[in-house]
């Protein structure tokens, strides 16, 4: 009896202080509980080369579906795992599966990308975690592109940041910068950095081809990734008229629902083949 008064007055506790709602403390509690019990899955989008439909690599996006909550977002899940100090844990899982799904032969074989959060990429040990796990698994880092934000590339940090993707480039991972043109990296610091890759964000390519100020804004972050020798990849496309759009506008990879949502490996499979038929559908 006393005990559950104390639980009870400690719940109360929490809400009056207006620290937590019951569905945030239901949220943690939930997360807490799949990161103990290792339930979070991986599935995989795949990318593709715009003209061809042919699979150039794969993106994986972290699953959680609780049994009270349903299926949560990596959107609100994820900043609460960097909130409560549980990305590392998070991420980590993340790679262990990633790592074993390559390893087994679950995937087909084309590099995979990993989003990388910004506290993430900040860990001290960030790079010999990474490579500890790979290793772990026989996985080779040419195998991996790790896509970070703007996020991660802060002023502050910039000559610390520049040397560890320095170092993580010469170590044969490719570097992307995801859902770019969202942030405020600068272009004198993006020029310095060793990246492969801008991944065009998704809020550019939705309006597609109606929205002129957004078709002006696609054509500029494409003729600046040529200007500065970067590969560029568009995200979101949903439609065959934003492909078109994108291949007239000289952009040649992308993902998105058109092509196919984030699948679980054994499904994966199955897709392969319908990613070619719909590039037979030509563009305009
Ligand atoms: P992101 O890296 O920009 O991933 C793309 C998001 O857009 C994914 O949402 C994907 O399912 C969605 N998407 C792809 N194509 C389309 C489309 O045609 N239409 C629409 N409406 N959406 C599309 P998701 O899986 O919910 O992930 C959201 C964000 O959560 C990701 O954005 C990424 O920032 C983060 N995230 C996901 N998995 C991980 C992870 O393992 N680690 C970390 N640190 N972040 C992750
Ligand atoms: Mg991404
Ligand atoms: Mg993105
Ligand atoms: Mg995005």
């Amino acid at each position: 009896q006393a005990k559950s008064a104390g639980r009870n007055q400690y719940c109360f506790y929490q809400a009056s202080a207006g620290q937590q709602t019951a569905d945030e403390l239901r949220l943690e509690q939930g997360l807490r509980h799949a990161l103990q019990n290792q339930v979070l899955k991986v599935f995989y989008q795949p990318k593709v080369e715009l003209l061809s439909g042919r699979l150039i690599g794969l993106e994986a996006l972290v699953r959680w579906r609780d049994a009270e909550l349903g299926q949560v977002s990596p959107k609100d899940f994820i900043p609460l795992a960097e909130k409560l100090g549980l990305i590392g844990t998070l991420s980590e899982q993340v790679l262990q599966t990633v790592s074993q799904d390559i390893q087994q032969g679950s995937l087909p074989q084309v590099p995979v990308s990993i989003n990388i959060s910004a506290l993430q990429l900040a860990a001290p040990d960030f790079s010999h975690k990474l490579l500890a796990t790979l290793r772990q698994y026989a996985v080779s880092p040419q195998s991996i592109e790790l896509e970070l934000t703007e996020s991660c590339l802060i002023p502050e940090q910039a000559d610390a940041t520049l040397n560890l993707l320095t170092k993580l480039r010469s170590l044969g991972f490719r570097l992307s910068i995801d859902d770019f043109g969202t942030g405020y990296s600068s272009l004198s610091y993006l020029r310095r950095l060793p990246i492969n890759a801008l991944k065009i964000d998704r809020s550019f390519i939705r309006e597609l081809p109606h929205n002129n100020e957004d078709n002006q804004i696609t054509l500029a972050i494409i003729a600046m990734a040529k200007a500065l020798k970067l590969e560029v990849i568009a995200e979101g496309i949903e439609t065959p008229a934003q492909r078109a759009f994108l291949l007239q506008a000289g952009c040649h990879t992308g993902q998105g629902f058109l092509y196919s949502e984030a699948l679980a490996p054994d499904k994966l499979n199955d897709w392969l083949p319908d990613l070619v038929n719909i590039s037979l559908q030509k563009p305009l």
